[in-house]
Formats: C-alpha cells, sequence, structure tokens
C-alpha cells in the first residue's frame, strides 16, 4: 500500500488558504517587502502584478520557503510555514527559465517530484500519462528537452509542478520567454488548467494585460508595497490611486480641486457634484481613452455627461482601433480611442477640427493627487 495521503488517483488535493502578514524582507537597508498584508483564497488564482524590481519574486519565493523574511507571518490554512523549508510546504513551482533537468527525458522531468515523494513506478508512469495529456504533450514522453519548442517546454515545467498534486501552485513569469501568439493561447491553457486543477495559485507578471486576462483577483505591488488588491474589473474601473491607474491601462490623468460646495472642478468644468474633499483640496481625474466619445449632433444631458471642447492634434489609425490626442483649455491633452467600423467618426477626425468629447459620469475615476515621485 501506499502510505501518501493524497496518491489515490481519484482523490483531488484540497486547496490550501494563504494568510500573509506584516511580512517584511531587507536586503542591506533597502526594502524588498515592506510589512506586506495578504489574504488569498482557498482555489483562488491571484497574480501580483508590479513593476521589474517591485518585490514579486521576492514575495513568492518567501512563499515556496526560498528565502528567509526578517519579519511576518506566512500560513497555509491553520499552519505556520514561515520556518519551514521548501520541501516541507508542499508547493509546485514553475520558474520563467523552466529549470528542466537536461538530461532527462520529458517522462523522467514530470516523474522526479513524484520519485522524491517515494511514488512508486506504476502510479508514477500512470500520473505522468495524465499530466502530459493535461498539457496536451501526450506521446512525447521519451524525448529530450532539447528536441521541445519553449512553448512545450513551458508545459513540461507546468506538469511537473502539479503533477505530485500541490495545493498551491507558485508560478514566476512563466510565459514571458514565449512570443505574443503563443503566451496568449497558454494564458487561456493556463486558466484553464487552473479551473480544472482547483489549486490556490499565485502567479507573477509585469504585464498587466496579462494580469487583467487570467485573475480571479491581482494584487498590485510597487517597491515591497501592495498598492491594491481587488479583481481586475475593479483595479481597471476603480484604481485606488495614480500608481495602480497609470500602471494598468492606458489613462489621462487631469488635476481637479474641490471647491466651496464641495464639488470638484477641472478648470470650469464640474466633474464631481459632491465629493468628500475639503475645499481646495486636490484631487485627479482618470480617464481610460476608450471611455471618451466625440459628441455629434444629438442631445446631451449634462447631468449624466461631462463634455470636454477641445481640437484635434493627432490622429492615428491603428488597425483594429484608431488613437487621437485633442487639446482641451491651455495646458491639457485628452488622449482617445475608438473602433475603425464604417459607423466610427474616423473619417470626418483632422487635425484642428474642433470637436467635444463626451465622457459618461459613471466613468469619471477621482483618486487623490499624487506628486509623481
Ligand atoms: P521583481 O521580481 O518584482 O522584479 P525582486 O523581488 O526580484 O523584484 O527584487 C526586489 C528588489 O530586491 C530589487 O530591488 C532587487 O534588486 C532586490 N533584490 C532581490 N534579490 C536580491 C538579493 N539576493 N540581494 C540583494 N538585493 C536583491
Ligand atoms: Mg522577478
Amino acid at each position: 500500500m501506499d502510505s501518501n495521503p493524497d496518491s489515490g488517483p481519484s482523490q483531488l488535493p484540497t486547496a490550501l488558504p494563504i494568510k500573509i502578514q506584516g511580512l517584511t524582507k531587507k536586503y542591506g537597508s533597502m526594502y524588498a517587502l515592506d510589512s506586506v498584508d495578504l489574504d488569498i483564497k482557498s482555489g483562488e488564482f491571484l497574480t501580483l502584478l508590479g513593476p521589474s524590481g517591485s518585490g514579486k519574486t521576492t514575495l513568492l519565493m518567501a512563499i515556496a520557503g526560498f528565502n528567509r523574511p526578517d519579519a511576518g507571518s506566512i500560513r497555509f490554512g491553520d499552519e505556520e510555514m514561515i520556518l519551514k523549508a521548501p520541501h516541507q510546504r508542499g508547493v509546485g513551482m514553475v520558474f520563467q527559465s523552466y529549470a528542466l533537468f537536461p538530461h532527462m527525458t520529458v517522462a523522467e522531468n514530470i516523474a522526479f517530484p513524484l520519485k522524491l515523494r517515494g511514488v512508486a513506478a506504476a502510479e508514477s508512469a500512470e500520473r505522468v500519462d495524465t499530466a502530459l495529456a493535461t498539457v496536451q504533450l501526450s506521446g512525447l514522453g521519451d524525448r529530450d528537452i532539447d528536441q521541445l519548442s519553449g512553448g512545450q517546454r513551458q508545459r513540461v515545467a507546468l506538469a511537473r509542478a502539479f503533477v505530485f498534486r500541490p495545493r498551491i501552485l507558485l508560478m514566476d513569469e512563466p510565459l514571458s520567454a514565449l512570443d505574443k501568439k503563443l503566451r496568449e493561447q497558454m494564458q487561456i491553457e493556463l486558466k484553464h488548467l487552473h479551473e480544472q486543477l482547483g489549486v490556490t495559485t499565485v502567479y507573477v507578471t509585469h504585464d498587466q494585460r496579462e494580469a487583467l486576462t487570467m485573475s480571479d483577483r491581482i494584487a498590485v505591488i510597487n517597491e515591497g508595497k501592495l498598492t491594491q488588491v481587488d479583481t481586475p474589473h475593479v483595479i481597471y474601473n476603480r484604481p485606488a490611486n495614480a500608481f495602480v491607474a497609470d500602471f494598468i491601462g492606458e489613462s489621462t490623468m487631469l488635476p481637479l480641486t474641490a471647491n466651496e460646495s464641495g464639488g470638484l472642478q477641472f478648470d470650469d468644468h464640474l466633474i464631481a457634484h459632491d465629493h468628500a474633499g475639503d475645499a481646495g483640496s486636490e484631487w485627479s481625474l482618470v480617464i481610460r481613452p476608450e471611455r471618451l466619445f466625440v459628441i455629434g449632433d444629438e442631445v446631451i444631458d449634462p447631468e449624466k455627461t461631462v463634455v470636454f471642447p477641445g481640437v484635434i492634434r493627432e490622429f492615428v489609425f491603428q488597425g483594429d482601433t484608431a488613437f487621437a490626442l485633442a487639446s482641451i483649455g491651455e495646458q491639457h491633452n485628452l488622449s482617445f480611442r475608438f473602433g475603425t467600423d464604417s459607423s466610427s467618426s474616423q473619417d470626418t477626425l483632422h487635425p484642428g477640427d474642433s470637436i467635444s468629447l463626451g465622457l459618461h459620469r459613471s466613468d469619471v475615476i477621482i483618486i487623490p493627487r499624487d506628486r509623481k515621485p
């Protein structure tokens, strides 16, 4: 009999929640992680998104047990992990560099974690076959690693990470070495694989579109601090601060000032009627380029729509969409984007034209004004 409790072929592992509290990691005097609190739900696909050097890998490695934080706690379920070695944590890991064993075949690579755990040969062979089928590499078990393409290698690395049925799967920029087309295909495949395995997954990327595509929730990290943790929808539509608004998607920011009656103004445009800001306090209006529209002959209800009169400065056709820049007032520009189907205004916009741009009040995003670092 196999003594490994989770090795029965029909048994699915139970996913585990991860609770991170006050996690701090310093390199010299630099905080790579600065008091990070993060609750990851059981079975969730959570993406850590941030620019290069923001602390993503440091956080992932701390969860895996490959680095020792200076302070804080990491719990899997009820169990404190902070002092445990990587092999005691039972996490599956996929790296950007694949980290496959070049002298082993595909099947031997995938079987490696099973061998470490003492799984019997017959069962191991069966699980490797299932894992190969899951990543669509059936029949390639006897190949050498150097006979595989980049995409196939990444699938082998994935299969090796989940073949032992970890309750937590960690992936550090696993698709960044692939070309755009394959990367987009693999994003969808990984999402399906996650649904199939039901395993709690922490995924690292610096690619905001990838994060929006794949995640249940996104944790945005900057300089070792989490700046917002929320669903892709909320992160995009309700960014909490200038960093998130700027890093995720395209946006224009206009300066707002609170007036005496608590409304927010941009020049003489009233953007919001009542806002909690003290008179004179400074805010920013975040405008997504695809939320602006050119107003034609239609009647506009100013209660529902903010109207910006402007002059077209640039117009660029980009295939599926067109991009335009309009100046509004003396000092500000608004960029906007629209579809290029035959009903759009692409043929009627030229530099120098006066136009009116509309923004539905429900698309108004207001954030505290940030002094740019
Ligand atoms: P990311 O994965 O988001 O690109 P990292 O977690 O790798 O960022 O790094 C966060 C910060 O910590 C960076 O400033 C990086 O230079 C620094 N850092 C990472 N690992 C080490 C190390 N072993 N020694 C010194 N500094 C490090
Ligand atoms: Mg990294």
